[in-house]
């Protein structure tokens, strides 16, 4: 599933692409994935793109937003006047765009277009009142991001916040980290990297960890998303960015996805992988004791 690094490098390929461009058409192929009337978004312009955790809100000139959420296999393609010369599609772009999998096409003006695919189909587009965004349904029970902001919402994720959060629970700190409502942004892949720079076993209880151990799990996190944008994502499943480029975060994860590898930090041990609450979990046994 797509995180925080994941849907922020589609939100800056977005906003790159989008902002001026005028709707002049919409072509709806699979109408369960599209919730809203075509007269609200025909004829209006993309003024700015938001990121709340996982899910984007693209900003349109008449007060009204689309909401996309891409779950798991969703795809935003632009082709287009702003991107003079597209690079070929990445192979998980299945059948191309427009292809079997584009369930919804904008088509833009200057013979430009955004295609919306998605394989598996948990994905979805809502249209919504701008200034309502914040408060639907998911959207409205998000827990504070690290790259939130300081006034408004995603609410930024401080070093104070993390502390309280953690104090509070006594679930184990994996799990925690990865519960939307109570974190925003972090999923799996990161979870398991952060766990493993901090030093920090999967299973501790979160509020038991010690402040020094916070502290280190805090910074953790913020290093290994901003490893992850800087490499435009992690391209498991069908994750690409708007140009139809994968990202390369796969190729550099930490502890993720390395079992049998051995550890880089002690240099003793291979890492493990084993399943916590049913997600594949990534340890090395000497650097992150229970
Ligand atoms: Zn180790």
């Amino acid at each position: 599933m797509p995180e925080l690094p994941e849907v922020e490098s589609i939100k800056v390929q977005l906003e790159k692409y989008l902002l001026g461009h005028r709707i002049v058409d919409l072509i709806i192929h699979t109408p369960s994935v599209f919730e809203g009337k075509r007269e609200d978004i025909v004829d209006t312009s993309f003024v700015s793109v938001r990121r709340f955790a996982k899910v984007l809100s693209l900003d349109l000139s008449n007060s009204k937003s689309l909401v996309v959420h891409i779950k798991l296999t969703g795809q935003l393609i632009y082709r287009g006047r702003n991107l003079p010369n597209p690079p070929s599609l990445s192979r998980k772009v299945v059948g191309g765009v427009p292809g079997k999998h584009t369930h919804v096409v904008f088509v833009l003006d200057e013979n430009s277009f955004l295609y919306y695919n998605d394989v598996r189909l948990f994905g979805w587009i809502k249209v919504v009142n701008t200034k309502e965004v914040e408060n639907i349904g998911f959207v409205g029970k998000l827990g504070p991001e690290p790259f939130g902001r300081q006034d408004g919402k995603p609410a930024l994720l401080t070093y104070e916040k993390f502390k309280g959060i953690l104090a509070k629970s006594k679930r184990v700190i994996k799990t925690l980290l990865m519960d939307q409502s109570k974190i925003g942004g972090i999923g799996n892949i990161y979870a398991n990297d952060a766990l493993w720079l901090a030093g920090i076993h999967p299973e501790r209880q979160a509020g038991k960890l010690s402040d020094n151990e916070v502290k280190t799990l805090y910074d953790a996190i913020i290093a290994v998303l901003k490893k992850g944008i800087e490499a435009g994502g992690a391209s498991e499943l069908a994750f690409v960015t708007p140009d139809g480029q994968e990202g390369s975060y796969q190729n550099h994860t930490l502890a993720y996805g390395r079992n049998g590898k051995k550890c880089p930090r002690c240099k003793k041990s291979e890492f493990e992988k084993y399943f916590l609450a049913g997600r594949g979990t990534y340890i090395c046994k000497i650097c992150q004791k229970r």
